[in-house]
């Protein structure tokens, strides 16, 4: 076939540019200050005080993102029949798309525009400097006080980050508790690793208004309990993503959004009208790498090797990259009781895996639930060092529909985290 595609600002989008690349980088040098500082319990000394450079994390980072933007436009640029056309790109109908004037004509068209960080209107937000994830990209300097409205996976990943950086750090959350998607324990859980950090957490606290004080801002709350103000000198939004899709002239092809601007798709990823798809964040199946990456399998294998690949075929799964992390399978203990199957819980703490004791990260769990009846596992929460690798063992034995005796009989290496797998499925009981 041949193809153009249009790439408004960076090549890579939000993963490689604002996102996961990035962040990550980041995360590994927050990690590298941590255990440095930590260092006397692992029986070395650091003369002085750890004091992070962040003109050197940052320059890290764009090293690392710079590679991969790099990277992917060199590929793109160097592939036969494939033009690389730089600009925004607009519906004129469905089946002719604007770019710089110019008008492209195809008889397939797929949408992969991705989401940004959602900026809500509220008292002060147009007279108060803040950050999102794009912004704080180009931090090379240490907040003095970070205060992030937001405790869910973004937020809590710069607040640690930050942190451990040296900033004080203040995470404002509206909800009871942080990360309020995954279950009670797992939020405590989390809630207890960043408290024992020193970040100050303010839960119950919605933010109505920001404002501008002497050397640095503040955050109006309404709340029950606690002071009605949060001052900080630097303020990061982590309220969600916005879809960008009210610049693509998506009436004009007569394409379905829902009411929060997400195209709406079929099982497929098909939209409404025939011909356009829409991948990746903007559909609102996903907002992860990996959902955007699978709903491209999806199209490419139903569309050009006549397979019958579905969106409702994948098994939810992703990562919180907080130190230790959180890695996550299927359904939630909530979604379990919400489903009514008859399940069997187990739950085993990371201060009785070997392989954590003995690299010093024994903070988290290992939590497996499986169906009473199949045997086939419902769903995990993984939090603890390598819990973002470690969780893919039960993963693939999910994909397999294969009982979670399977997993008990595999041999693991030792030592690893893996390897206490079968320990805890042999604590299987009703959740109780
Ligand atoms: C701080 C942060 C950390 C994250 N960490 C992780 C993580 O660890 N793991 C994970 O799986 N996910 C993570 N994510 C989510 C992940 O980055 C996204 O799910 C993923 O990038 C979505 O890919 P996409 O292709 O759908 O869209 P995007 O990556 O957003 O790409 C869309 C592209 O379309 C371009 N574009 C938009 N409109 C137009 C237009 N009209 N014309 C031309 N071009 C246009 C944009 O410039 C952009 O390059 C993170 C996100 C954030 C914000």
């Amino acid at each position: 076939m041949t193809v153009a595609i249009i790439e408004r600002h960076k090549f890579g989008g939000t993963c490689v540019n604002t996102g996961c690349i990035p962040t990550k980088t980041l995360v590994a040098s927050a990690y590298a200050a941590h255990v440095a500082r930590r260092g006397a319990e692992y029986g070395f000394v650091v003369d002085g005080e750890v004091r992070v450079d962040m003109k050197r994390v940052k320059a890290r980072k764009d090293e690392i993102s710079g590679q991969s933007t790099r990277g992917v436009e060199e590929w793109l640029r160097g592939l036969n029949n494939c033009t690389v056309i730089q600009g925004h790109a607009r519906f004129q109908s469905a089946r002719t798309v604007v770019v710089n004037d110019e008008i492209l004509e195809a008889d397939k068209v797929f949408i992969n525009v991705g989401g940004r960080a959602s900026v809500p209107s509220m008292q002060g937000i147009n007279d108060v400097p803040f950050l999102t994830n794009s912004s704080i990209m180009d931090v090379d300097f240490l907040p003095e006080h970070l205060v992030i409205v937001g405790g869910s996976y973004v937020g809590l990943e710069f607040a640690q980050m930050y942190r451990r950086f040296g900033s004080e750090v203040t995470i404002v959350e509206m909800g009871p508790r942080l990360i309020g998607r995954e279950d009670e324990d797992v939020s405590e859980a989390v809630r207890e690793i960043l408290d024992m950090e020193g970040i100050q957490i303010r839960l119950n606290a919605k933010c109505i208004s920001l404002g501008n004080v002497d050397g640095g801002i503040v955050v109006g709350l309404d709340c029950a309990q606690g002071p009605p103000e949060e001052p900080g000198t630097h303020l990061l939004l982590a309220v969600g993503r916005t879809p960008n899709t009210q610049d693509l002239g998506l009436d004009r092809a007569a394409v379905v959004t829902d009411q929060r601007g997400y195209i709406v798709v079929d099982d497929q990823l098909q939209t409404n009208v025939p011909g356009i798809w829409a991948l990746g964040d903007c559909n609102g199946r996903g907002a992860f790498t990996h959902t955007s990456y699978n709903d491209y399998e999806i199209v490419a294998d139903n569309l050009l090797n006549g397979d019958h690949r579905r969106v409702s075929d994948r098994i939810p799964t992703y990562g919180l990259f907080i130190d230790p992390p959180l890695g996550r399978c299927g359904m939630t203990d909530a979604e379990i009781r919400k489903s009514g199957r008859a399940a069997l819980a187990a739950k085993h703490p990371m201060s009785r895996v070997g392989r954590a004791v003995e690299k010093g990260e024994t903070q988290g769990f290992i939590k497996i639930s499986v169906d009473a009846e199949t045997k086939q596992i419902l769903g995990a929460a993984i939090l603890g060092t390598g819990g973002d690798e470690v969780v893919h063992v039960l993963l693939d034995v999910m994909y397999a529909k294969a009982p979670y005796t399977v997993v008990q009989r595999a041999m693991h290496i030792h030592p690893t985290v893996a390897e206490f797998l079968p320990t805890v499925l042999s604590k299987l009981q009703p959740p109780g």
